[in-house]
């Protein structure tokens, strides 16, 4: 064979040939054929579901919870799915955060068209934040997926080695499926917004069909965000067109975000409790500049707080950003604090993840940062680090023994006898309980007595300050 020959046939298997658009319907109508046209599908099985931006360390894979037994029921035509697991906590017991309170956690996550809710005891919560992700999880099931690339005239498909990868727009989202030789779904991909992850890759593998009555389903489904799994399942039953019929209770009938909440608390002169919503900041007055230590959840609360703050105490730029710890719902408000020009004070294993992770894409839902990009800078804390200035002092301290979190830091404010912490400890007591809870609880004040730090006053960053008595009585109990 002639070296251009072998060069030209290389290039042939190398380069995935593009697909004519009657080619990619005949592709999806074998696929559908082979694998069996159904209007609902329900498959259950056992497995294992991880805490998305709950891991022990930054580079340490989501932390693993089993699932004892998982449901799903999903009807296409309607747009509507039923998901039920239970969750305990495994054994022994694991580092990392979410962990399911009280050894077992049940949890049914419902959808009908636009409208998602929770159902937890027999209250129904409306979830209007995850609609859109449920409606989303539909499309990326294997039949779902055949059927929205239809719905959805999927026109582009390439031929690779894996089998052939369809790819189509469904909204805001671009979704690729494969299609193997046998005409199985055996991947599909799509990226959500995340606050922290930018376009967070969302895939998904499905393997070890089986034939259960006619219709092909797989018995292997791994789910992976940003990466790490998600969501691992070993399907032992599946059943094909059952009704699933939800009627939308009126506590869901909503479409609509409850607005944001900011209320602020006076602890001392120039500190203020950051609270209204499920997790607390705490501002700190210096004489030329702003410290708030924590920016939770995501850009609209960051917002919010900065803009409670800019009241609060006007006229005075952010110069610090305290981080207590990188799980996402401590972190999700960082970049817009960047944006705002502060420096991010956070604990050394934290920045390089930090670097890497916000130079992915935030197309789909682009922040303030990504519209107007800025080099993030970074204060990094090892064992101890102070920032004094004009009088007001605070100190910072990293957690010993931790295992909530690996990077875990608490802020100590001498002269106002005041602490910050996160995760460790939450007030109202019996809010968050179980026995490791409890144990957080414990190394926690054994990091105050071992630190000699004198505190009168914890300010969580869930729940409400109360006296450092309240831990002691919970924490020697
Ligand atoms: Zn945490």
């Amino acid at each position: 064979m002639t070296r251009k020959l072998t060069g030209l046939l290389t290039l042939l298997l190398v380069v995935p040939l593009q697909l004519a658009a009657q080619d990619v319907k005949t592709v999806l109508q074998a696929a559908s054929k082979a694998m069996g046209d159904v209007r609902s599908i329900q498959y259950s099985g056992t497995g294992h579901f991880y805490a998305l931006g709950q891991a022990y360390s930054p580079t340490s894979a989501w932390p693993q919870n089993n699932i004892t037994s998982y449901m799903r029921a999903i009807d296409y035509g309607s747009r509507s799915s039923r998901e039920e697991l239970t969750q305990v906590e495994p054994t022994p017991p694991r580092v990392g955060g979410a962990l399911p309170f009280a050894g077992e956690q049940k949890q049914i996550n419902l959808l009908s068209d636009q409208y998602a809710w929770n159902q937890v005891g027999n209250a129904s919560q409306p979830a209007v934040a995850t609609a859109e992700e449920r409606q989303l999880q539909i499309w990326l099931t294997p039949h779902g997926f055949l059927k929205a690339a239809m719905e959805n005239n999927a026109t582009t498909a390439k031929k690779g080695s894996g089998g052939t990868v369809v790819s189509f727009t469904a909204g805001k989202f671009k979704i690729n499926g494969t299609i193997d030789n046998q005409n199985m779904v055996t991947r599909t991909a799509t990226w959500i917004p995340n606050p922290v992850l930018g376009d967070m890759p969302v895939e998904t593998t499905y393997s070890a069909y089986k034939d259960f009555n006619g219709v092909k389903f797989p018995t292997m489904i791994i789910q992976k965000h940003g990466g790490y799994p998600v969501l691992d399942l070993v399907v032992t039953s599946v059943q094909s067109n059952a009704t699933l019929n939800l009627s939308v209770p009126d506590a869901a009938r909503t479409t609509t975000l409850p607005p944001l909440k900011v209320t602020s608390q006076k602890l001392a002169d120039g500190i203020w409790f950051l609270a209204g919503g499920s997790h607390n900041s705490v501002l700190v007055e210096y004489p030329t500049y702003l410290v708030m230590i924590e920016a939770p959840l995501d850009e609209a609360r960051s917002m919010a707080v900065i803009a409670e703050s800019k009241k609060l105490a006007p006229n005075k730029p952010i110069k610090y950003l305290i981080n207590t710890h990188h799980h996402f719902d401590h972190s999700g408000g960082l970049r817009t604090y960047v944006a705002e020009g502060a420096t991010i004070i956070t604990h050394e294993m934290n920045k390089a993840y930090y670097e890497r992770v916000w130079q992915a894409p935030h197309t789909l839902e682009p922040d303030r940062l990504a519209q107007n990009p800025k080099k993030p800078t970074f204060i990094t804390v090892k064992d101890k680090y102070s920032l004094t200035d004009g009088g007001r002092s605070l100190e910072i301290y990293p957690l010993e023994g931790d295992t909530h979190n690996a990077g875990l830091m608490m802020v100590y404010m001498p002269k106002e006898k005041i602490l910050v912490e996160a995760d460790d400890f939450s007030w109202p007591a019996g809010t968050r309980s179980g026995p490791r809870y409890h144990a957080n609880n414990v190394n926690l004040y054994r990091n105050i007595q071992h630190l000699k730090l004198d505190v009168k006053t914890i300010a969580p960053i869930h729940g409400e300050p109360v006296p450092l008595s309240e831990l002691q009585k919970v924490a020697t109990s």
